[in-house]
């Protein structure tokens, strides 16, 4: 099945990176997915072939050398990748939205004509790294406190001193720490007054002077992404580290909302996988498993059925989603996004725990890959700033007041 559904509305782009993603993840990364899980270990290896395909520049506008794929098509594709390697597809995403934010969401956002510029020739800069030099970058903004959700400023503080800013603070669960070539971390200009709209987004080499992976990592799924934790002293960037220009990170998260629901696709295609299992385990197609099909019960069928709806049901919002995201987006779309961002973050579990149900006791065996589905399915509704409790917030209150409604006090 293929993860768009039907592929006659695909273009050829679109065609063509699914399929060489199909083709990555059946032969490359599902072989080695369980090592990774096991180990806790960053998969460098399919780094190494995304890197050779060219998925690492696949946001890098064209005019930067890279693939130029919209956001549309950037979602299928990481969707395509989580069906072999959720791991993958996820701190993949932490890289990808480095371009994306920098790309073609900076083009949709006012600037000054002097920002502009200043932006044209750092990104330049940024896409070299990754065109010319495969370098990685990865997405650091979580600290603990209110601020990943976005309720208070980064704690992660940037001092302007001569010729940049001086960097401090510490991040937690950083997909890639140890392995990315530059930390793209959120952080908040220095200053007394400083509020939300003074956050940075800065790209922090990893071998900067004063940058430190501490902590161990040993969590229940995702075990692949080495999340650990970043703590940054006193680190010297110079401006051309600005991956946006100062101010853009909080027009872009209040304009282009869209840009947090990158982190669901790894989700979608995790809920593909959980189900294409089931099919081939019940029909007794599992590679080394004893060939006795159990697909002749009314019971399965019944949980196959109820397993496709939701599936289906996933896959639409997500396509929906896919196509609906823009600068502005008006207020159904807004809430759409936040139906379906939860959506497919609660049915990629609820859909890997039907499977196992279905399934039976020896598809939950370490030896299959059913269980690590289900444990990396679990992760996606505690990302932030999206979990799945905040999407359910905003959607409720936004649904039942309109901006700056407040009620009478009674
Ligand atoms: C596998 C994995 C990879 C990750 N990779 C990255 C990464 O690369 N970069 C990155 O920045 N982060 C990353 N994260 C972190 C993730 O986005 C969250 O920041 C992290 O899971 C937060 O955990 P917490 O327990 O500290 O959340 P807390 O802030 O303690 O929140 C706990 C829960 O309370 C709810 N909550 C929080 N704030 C509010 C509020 N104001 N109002 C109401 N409810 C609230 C939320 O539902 C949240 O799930 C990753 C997480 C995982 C699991």
């Amino acid at each position: 099945m293929h993860i768009a559904g039907n592929t006659a509305w695909l273009t050829p782009l679109q065609r063509e990176l699914i399929d060489t993603a199909a083709r990555l993840g059946r032969e490359k990364f599902a072989p080695r997915a369980a090592e990774h899980d096991r180990d806790a270990s960053f998969p460098f290896d399919n780094y190494a072939d995304l890197r050779e395909a060219g998925f690492l520049k696949i946001c890098v506008p064209r005019e930067y050398g890279g693939l130029g794929a919209d956001f549309a098509t950037y979602v299928m594709v990481a969707a395509e990748i989580g069906r072999h390697c959720g791991a993958t597809a996820l701190s993949y995403n932490m890289h990808v939205s480095s371009c994306l934010w920098s790309g073609m969401i900076a083009d949709a956002l006012e600037m000054t004509a002097e920002q502009r510029a200043d932006h044209e020739k750092n990104r330049r800069i940024h896409y070299a790294n990754i065109v010319e030099r495969g370098q990685v970058y990865s997405q650091p903004f979580s600290e603990g406190g209110a601020a990943a959700a976005g309720k208070a400023p980064f704690g992660t503080l940037a001092r302007p001193v001569e010729g940049g800013y001086r960097i401090s603070g510490k991040k937690i669960f950083a997909s890639l720490a140890g392995a990315a070539d530059f930390y793209g971390v959120l952080c908040t200009l220095d200053h007394p007054a400083a509020t939300q709209r003074d956050s940075l987004y800065l790209a922090v080499p990893a071998d900067a002077e004063g940058v430190e992976v501490v902590g161990d990592w040993d969590p229940l799924g995702m075990r692949g992404t080495v999340s650990r934790t970043l703590l940054l002293h006193e680190v010297f960037v110079p401006h051309s580290a600005r991956l946006m220009p100062e101010g853009l990170y909080f027009q872009a998260a209040a304009r282009f909302p869209h840009m947090f629901a990158t982190l669901s696709p790894t989700y979608m295609g995790i809920a593909q996988a959980a189900y294409d299992f089931t099919v081939a385990y019940l029909r007794a197609e599992v590679p080394g498993m004893p060939p006795v099909k159990r697909r002749m019960y009314p019971t399965k069928q019944i949980a196959v059925a109820e397993m496709r709806v939701r599936l289906e049901q996933t896959r639409a919002l997500f396509l929906q989603n896919a196509r609906d995201a823009t600068v502005d987006p008006d207020k159904d779309t807004r809430m759409r996004l936040y139906a379906a961002h939860y959506t497919i973050m609660e049915n990629a579990n609820d859909i890997a725990r039907l499977a196992i149900r279905t399934c039976g006791g020896q598809s939950m065996l370490k030896s299959l890959p059913l269980e690590r589905l289900y444990r990396d399915s679990r992760c996606g509704s505690l990302m932030l700033p999206w979990t799945a409790e905040l999407c359910l917030d905003r959607l409720g209150r936004e649904c039942l007041y309109e901006a700056g409604e407040r009620d009478e006090e009674i």
